[in-house]
């Protein structure tokens, strides 16, 4: 069985789209229709048409443009491009025939003539303009045209980046509002809370499950829990709007490093990890942001936390190099993949399988958000330091780890 001839017909109007069908399709041709200039040219790259009907007025880009964007096709350039257009306009066919065209066929179709004159078009005839003078004067004013379009085209562009700029901007102000007023309740009810857990006479223990003490500590745990993440939200948005504002001071990389390990072990119920520490005590002075400095070492170690299996290390060392403090985070988790180790540090990237989703900070593979590299990353760079992982890939047999490696520039 042969295969039928392919006709690609451009049109936006169903009713003219189902008469050419059925009349050409009488005919034994196969007629594919499309009904905008971008559906034309992604057709059109992929079949092999004995025609194109082309109807001029389509919305988006319009019949003359895309005809000559089909002409550039290798395996289109010799095809008969038929225009089929109602506004019959005085220059019309020679504006279509300028574009690419190989001939024109006004609308309404004459349904008893159209067969014949698609069989013309595709037995080799075609039309042109008559004198060369007329042709230029064509196609300047195409080309004219066309530059207009591509104006027009580029301010709507423009129009429409101001407004997402504006949207964008809206969105981060909001976040950045609601972050700082979830922030000041938030630390009310922690403050109250541990106000409370040092009251003598609050009965139970904070390991006395069900205890009046358990109960509050709990609610201060979460507590700390839900402001992290609000800090992160916050600090993510702050980040991207380029309105990380610094509080520098000065600090002791080792004392720093030793709180978030404190603070994450008071967590990690029932987890069993070695902590080794190397050479932190030697580094000199840094002169950061203490609070979000503190936020990137606590998002670093509890993912490294997070990342090994009960039983493993992290080590933490640091050496000055040049101006630099370089600190290394290296675990004996889990490990990273190659491809992944630049995206993990972006927006909301979690490699984890979303529906086992847990919420812990310390849990062997418990989720986050995929903020908190995100994070890291915005606050060292902030800083003009540098932050970045090497693994030899993903292994949770194996557990080939993860270092992590953030530069930090010494105080000049
Ligand atoms: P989350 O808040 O979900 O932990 P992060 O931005 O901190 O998000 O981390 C992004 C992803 O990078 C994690 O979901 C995890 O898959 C991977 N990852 C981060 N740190 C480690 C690590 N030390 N070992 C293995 N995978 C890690």
């Amino acid at each position: 069985m042969t295969e039928k001839p392919q006709i690609l017909y451009v049109e936006d109007d169903p009713s003219s789209a189902t008469l050419v069908q059925r009349v050409l399709g009488a005919e034994g041709y196969n007629v594919t229709v499309v009904t905008d200039g971008m559906a034309a040219l992604e057709m059109g790259q992929r079949m092999q048409p004995v025609l194109v009907l082309m109807d001029i007025n389509i919305s988006g880009m319009d019949g003359y443009e895309v005809t000559t964007r089909l002409r550039a096709f290798d395996h289109i350039k010799d095809v008969p491009i038929v225009a089929v257009t109602a506004a019959a306009l005085r220059g019309d066919r020679e504006r279509a025939l300028i574009a690419g065209c190989s001939g024109y066929i006004p609308k309404p179709i004459d349904i008893d003539r159209f067969p014949e004159q698609v069989q013309e078009f595709i037995g080799g005839m075609r039309e042109e303009v008559e004198s060369e003078e007329k042709k230029s004067e064509y196609l300047v004013e195409y080309s004219r045209r066309l530059v207009e379009r591509l104006e027009e085209k580029i301010r709507e562009l423009q129009q429409a980046h101001e407004d997402l700029q504006h949207l964008e901007r809206m969105k981060s102000d909001f976040v950045i509002l609601a972050g700082h007023e979830l922030r000041t309740p938030l630390t009310v009810i922690y403050g109250y809370n541990q106000l409370l857990l040092t009251m003598p006479d609050i009965p139970g223990a904070v390991d006395e499950e069900g205890s009046p003490r358990y109960l509050i500590s709990q609610v201060a745990e979460a507590t700390k829990r839900l402001s992290q993440v609000v800090e992160d939200i916050l600090n993510v948005t702050l980040i991207d709007a380029n309105k990380l504002d610094l509080k520098i001071v000065p600090i002791e990389i080792n004392t720093m490093v030793e709180s978030v390990i404190k603070n994450l072990t008071s967590l990690d119920a029932g987890r069993s990890l070695e902590f080794v520490f190397d050479n932190l005590e030697n580094l000199p002075p840094l002169r950061v942001d203490s609070q979000r400095i503190y936020q990137v070492l606590w998002n670093v170690i509890s993912n490294s936390v997070k990342y090994t299996p009960d039983g493993g290390t992290i080590t933490l060392s640091g050496r000055v190099l040049e101006d630099t403090v370089h600190l290394t985070i290296k675990d004996t988790g889990i490990g990273i993949d190659p491809q992944e180790r630049d995206r993990i540090f972006d927006r909301f990237y979690v490699l984890e399988n979303t529906s086992l989703h847990r919420t812990s900070k310390t849990a062997f593979k418990g989720g986050g958000m995929g903020l908190g590299l995100t994070v890291a990353r915005g606050i060292v760079e902030a800083h003009g330091g540098k932050i970045w992982v090497e693994s030899e890939g993903r292994d949770e047999e194996k557990l080939p780890g993860s270092t992590f490696h953030i530069l930090l520039p010494l105080p000049t």
